[in-house]
């Protein structure tokens, strides 16, 4: 079992299976970055699954093959089925931009996939658009349709933005609640790769919307979740990701394993350890892994109503991109 230095249980693991994208989200990659990392400095599937096994020994019951867009590397599929293979219990899912999804997810499931993640910021043609620079809308519309067919557990991430979707709030909404998916609103967080423009929406105003037209209560928090659960009259559940409020680190239990090899304890938190060098030996990929669950910091180091942090020092915006960490 991994236990960190605040007596934290660490028992998932979100491994980024690629920094590419297909897709240039405002918020995430609204340039191209300069370069990629070349193909041969990032880690073979067979390298990542080496990986997985030894944190699957240590007590990770959880897995999340995120990116960059994971469904733009090839046959993803390979790597779901090796971790299935291994022990087919995990709680195994992808987080996607669902472009890919529709001609994928019958393979991706076959492999072992349990749940998917699909993002979708706007159901307005030109916003998607202006969001993610491809016109994609209906793709991913019918990858989100293609996955509820295929019997998947599905929730919908939606980033929201003044002036640019937040009046789409219901709309999304009511989209979600029409298939009975999961829908969770996500707070923009600011970083340095984003467009300096784009603006926060708080998530007291997200709820606010959607109490004009219906009445909501909020669920026990879950252990764990990186979620605040709330449901309707209905009985519709939906979710709220407020990624600047630290009071998630108390029970966080998630590390990150990068394309590239870097094994990071905190999401907002510069440091890592790279694990290629350790890639060839169990005993060091083991210790790799203790050594940074072991320094997995209290909270994180984000703010964005204050430069500083409670205890004073100075909270700054990431220079981590979303795309490197998964998010
Ligand atoms: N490409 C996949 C996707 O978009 O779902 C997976 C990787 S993406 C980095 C993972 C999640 O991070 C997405 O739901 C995305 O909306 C979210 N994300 C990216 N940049 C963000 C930002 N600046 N603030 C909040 N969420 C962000
Ligand atoms: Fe690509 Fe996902 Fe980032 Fe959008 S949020 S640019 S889809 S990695």
């Amino acid at each position: 079992m991994l236990i960190d230095s605040f007596n934290r249980k660490v028992d998932y693991l979100r491994v980024s299976v690629t920094q590419r994208c297909n897709f240039r989200c405002q918020y995430c990659m609204p340039e191209k970055p300069f370069e990629w990392t070349p193909k041969e400095q990032i880690l073979s599937y067979e390298e990542m699954f080496k990986f997985i096994k030894i944190s699957i020994d240590n007590g990770v019951t959880k897995i999340r093959l995120t990116g960059g867009e994971p469904l733009v590397r090839e046959d993803l599929d390979k790597l779901i089925k090796m971790i299935y293979d291994y022990k087919n219990d995990i709680d195994l899912a992808l987080t996607t931009n669902g472009f890919l999804l529709k001609n994928q997810i019958v393979k991706l499931k076959t492999a072992g996939l349990k749940r998917v993640n699909i993002s979708i910021d706007s159901l307005l043609k030109e916003t998607f658009w202006y969001l993610t620079k491809k016109d994609a809308l209906e793709a991913v519309q019918e990858g989100i349709e293609a996955a509820i067919e295929a019997g998947m557990i599905v929730k919908l991430n939606t980033v929201v933005m003044k002036d640019i979707n937040n009046n789409e709030i219901v709309k999304l909404y009511e989209y979600a609640k029409q298939r009975d998916i999961q829908i969770r609103f996500i707070e923009y967080m600011e970083n340095e790769n984003a467009l300096e423009s784009l603006k926060t929406v708080p998530s007291a105003e997200v709820l606010q919307e959607i109490s004009k037209r219906y009445s909501i209560e909020e669920l026990p928090v879950k252990e764990n979740s990186a979620a605040k659960l709330f449901k309707d009259e209905h009985g519709f559940v939906f979710g709220i990701i407020e990624p600047y409020d630290d009071s998630f680190c108390k029970t966080c239990n998630r590390i990150r394993l990068s394309a590239e090899g870097d094994l990071i304890p905190c999401l907002y938190y510069e440091d890592s350890l790279n694990i290629k060098s350790a890639i060839q030996s169990d005993d060091k990929l083991e210790a790799v892994l203790k050594e940074v669950v072991k320094n997995k910091p209290e909270k994180n180091k984000w703010s964005h109503t204050t430069n500083q942090s409670l205890d004073n020092t100075p909270k700054e915006i990431s220079s981590r991109a979303f795309y490197f960490t998964g998010g």
